[in-house]
């Protein structure tokens, strides 16, 4: 097949973006406004009066960060979500973003599916795709993400306050757990379709493979924090960024962390306590807050059909990982490179 009518045919979508996603931020003035999309040498697109343009780019490498025999919906999902996940973590609104795919051979089977879930993927992220670059290797996926924040109202890692509360969106540990029971055969289970996974084992590969970031929310906050990030490598190793750049330290709760009901049936409480502290794949907003804020944040959260969790404080300095008031041993302690370099 020609590029050109490979592009046209799984990459030209044509959206609906009156999803119930899109619906909840109707008000929106930061509409994507997209002059150009693709078809000319760039693309062109709005961006609102007093904001300022955010940009995130990620590459997805086959063997690396999926592996070719995921079913490739479920990559082209992740691979939007990652990316919309670092706009979520400033405090951003997506405007578009672009795709650069390397191809090892054109199956017209594996792109009509990648072209299905990345257009479902940008519904739900109300987010279009804009432009791109088509060649052909090993298969190799980039997402450029754009975004935008009003002019100086966005969440940075470097704002946290000594007694500022430390939340997170969401449940945590999901994704990493259904990562370490692939050596169980899980994945071969969900892919093969042969033997049923039990419900809590497909919540949990649901979250490793369709994470979705909070970002209306996100897009919110803004008015309640200043400091925030995604979890993508585990709470404790990205708080640590937050620590490292702020200056400061933190009290960890453990009993407070936010553990599904299916990640504690299938892995019982205390390793998805360590999942949640030291997992990874999340997808979810850390972010800090004045103690004045807590029921605005809890209202905002509710608003948005956001589960929020209020797991630690801001302390000036040392990490205290605590369990009803108690230590914590946690199985990894990785993010003290992060926090101690
Ligand atoms: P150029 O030669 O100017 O780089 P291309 O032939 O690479 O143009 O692309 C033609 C048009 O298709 C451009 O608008 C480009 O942004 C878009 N495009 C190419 N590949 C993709 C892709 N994978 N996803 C989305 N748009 C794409
Ligand atoms: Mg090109």
């Amino acid at each position: 097949m020609a590029e050109f009518d490979l592009i046209e045919r799984y990459f030209n979508f044509h959206y609906d973006f009156s999803s119930d996603l899109a619906k909840t931020s109707s008000k929106n003035s930061n509409k994507p406004q997209v002059v150009k999309g693709i078809g000319d040498d760039c693309a062109i697109f709005e961006i609102p009066e007093k904001h300022q343009l955010v940009t995130s780019t990620d590459t997805l490498v086959d063997g690396v960060h999926f592996f070719s025999d995921l079913q490739p919906d479920l990559i082209a999902h992740k691979a939007l979500a990652a990316n919309v996940s670092d706009l979520a973590a400033m405090g951003a609104k997506p405007l578009a973003f672009t795709l650069s795919i390397s191809l090892p051979d054109v199956s017209e089977d594996w792109l009509k599916g990648f072209s299905e879930g990345l257009k479902r993927a940008s519904e739900l992220f109300k987010v279009p795709l804009v432009g791109g670059d088509t060649t052909q290797g090993p298969l190799n996926i980039n997402i450029t993400a754009y975004g935008s924040v009003k002019k100086g109202r966005l969440l940075l890692r470097d704002k946290a306050q000594i007694n500022d509360d430390i939340w997170v969106t969401g449940f945590l540990g999901e994704a990493a757990a259904a990562l370490d029971l692939e050596d169980k055969a899980l994945e071969s289970k969900a892919l093969s379709g042969q033997k049923k996974l039990t419900d809590a084992e497909q919540a949990l590969w649901n979250a490793l493979t369709q994470p979705i970031p909070p970002l209306t929310f996100a897009g919110k906050l803004t008015k309640l924090s200043s400091c925030g990030l995604d979890i993508s490598d585990g709470l404790m190793a990205d708080l640590g960024h937050i620590l490292k750049k702020s200056e400061c330290g933190a009290t960890v709760m453990v009993e407070s962390l936010p553990v599904s009901d299916a990640l504690v049936e299938v892995v019982g409480m205390e390793q998805a306590q360590q999942f949640a502290l030291n997992g990874g794949d999340d997808y979810q907003l850390c972010f800090t807050t004045s103690s004045k804020h807590r029921n605005k944040v809890l209202n905002l959260a509710e608003k948005h059909g956001v589960n929020v969790s209020r797991v630690g404080s801001i302390q000036p300095e040392d990490v205290s990982i605590q369990l009803h008031g108690k230590p914590f041993t946690s199985n990894r302690a990785s993010w003290q490179h992060f926090y101690k370099d």
